[in-house]
């Protein structure tokens, strides 16, 4: 059975940039229904079970047909907000350092420059989606609740959840406000330790 992962700090604690509202909405309930979704697609096809998350998500095409689109949605769901959760810090913000830092700027002439185009690609998601680092230090954006690993791509750095639940109750419509919010509580120590381990 997969379980709800604990917020690795205080619901409240990103208050000054993402509120404890939304941390509560966005961790307990939202991610919550992944989780049980989830579970439920797996009970229906018990021989699943032996596998791994990251095993059904880089192979949905082996899953049968009448729960594949259940664990498409709900287990992307699982696997991107359990990440994102980590990839926040009321400590965060601020730039990378060594060689991610230097990889970013080979890349893209700056740090600003990177933020600079992940914002864009954020911005320019339609509807609901994600955007990406991937560890060869493209910024892709997938729909709904895909993953990189869904598309053979490797497992991302970082990403940035952009669906409407994600900032609405703070940020209304204004998705830009939120992504520059979002900057501020970015927690480069774990992009880095993932870095590493690539
Ligand atoms: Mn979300």
């Amino acid at each position: 059975m997969f379980t709800l992962p604990e917020l690795p700090y205080g619901h409240d604690q990103l208050g000054k940039y993402i509120s404890g509202s939304i941390m509560q909405l966005h961790h307990d309930k939202h991610h919550q229904t992944y989780v049980d979704k989830l579970n439920a697609a797996i009970d229906a096809a018990p021989a699943l079970r032996e596998r791994s998350l990251e095993t059904l998500l880089s192979d949905l095409d082996s899953l049968p047909e009448d729960v594949r689109s259940a664990i498409q949605n709900h287990g992307g769901g699982h696997y991107n907000h359990s990440l994102f959760w980590q990839w926040m810090s009321p400590d965060g913000g601020g730039e990378p350092t060594g060689e991610l830092a230097q990889k970013i700027t080979e890349r893209y002439g700056s740090f600003q420059g990177f933020v600079d185009e992940f914002t864009a690609k954020s911005l320019a998601v339609f509807g609901s989606g994600w955007t990406w680092l991937q560890p060869d230090m493209e910024i892709i954006t997938t729909a709904n609740q895909d993953t990189p690993i869904m598309q053979g791509l490797e497992a991302p750095l970082l990403g940035l959840d952009v669906w409407e639940h994600a900032y609405y109750l703070d940020y209304k419509n204004k998705r830009d406000d939120y992504v520059n919010a979002w900057w501020n509580v970015v927690n480069w120590d774990v992009v880095q330790q993932r870095h590493v381990t690539k």
